[in-house]
């Protein structure tokens, strides 16, 4: 099965479509846990760009903000929690136990996690890790399976 991903993104627009895909194929994937992404990548590379792009494709009108400053953003959509992570801003882990950072890896949800090594050793392990890469203007997103749904997730985007 396979366990890796390299696709080329030409533009911001490009990396919206890919978002598209990419949710696709989540939900065609058969789970009963949790989803988990990691978001790796440098400030600007196309994090937050992706998560609009698989947010706005199950149908969100509404503007999806960077969770920046407030941590989490939530979305409940197309009967799927969406929690859609930005750790970048957190000083103390123990900030996560607070905010009851367990019951957001339930079932049916969907966690898109940037700075995840912010919260190392309280977040649900990854199904996924989404690397991005600058390639001058362009990005290239590496996909790594982590788990089998991760690897069903790849196996349904090729
Ligand atoms: P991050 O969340 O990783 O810090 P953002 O998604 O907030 O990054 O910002 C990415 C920025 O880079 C946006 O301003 C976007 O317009 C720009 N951009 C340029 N090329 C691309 C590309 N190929 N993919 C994604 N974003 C791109
Ligand atoms: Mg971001």
């Amino acid at each position: 099965m396979t366990e890796t991903l390299i696709q080329y993104i030409s533009d911001e627009n490009a990396m919206c479509d890919f978002g598209k895909k990419l949710i696709d194929a989540i939900c065609q994937v058969p789970n009963h846990k949790g989803i988990t992404l990691y978001l790796n990548g440098e400030l600007g590379a196309g994090k937050t760009t992706l998560s609009r792009g698989m947010i706005q494709a199950l149908g969100y009108q509404g503007n999806v903000k960077s969770p920046t400053y407030t941590l989490v953003e939530e979305y409940k959509i197309s009967g799927k929690n969406i929690y859609h992570f930005d750790l970048y801003r957190l000083s103390d882990p123990e900030e996560l136990e607070f905010m009851g950072i367990r019951d957001y890896f339930a079932e049916n949800t969907i966690c898109l996690i940037e700075w995840a090594e912010k919260g190392v050793g309280l977040l649900s392990a990854p199904d996924l890790l989404v690397n991005i890469h600058y390639a001058k203007h362009a990005r290239n997103i590496e996909l790594i399976a982590k788990s089998e749904t991760g690897r069903h997730i790849i196996e349904k985007l090729n």
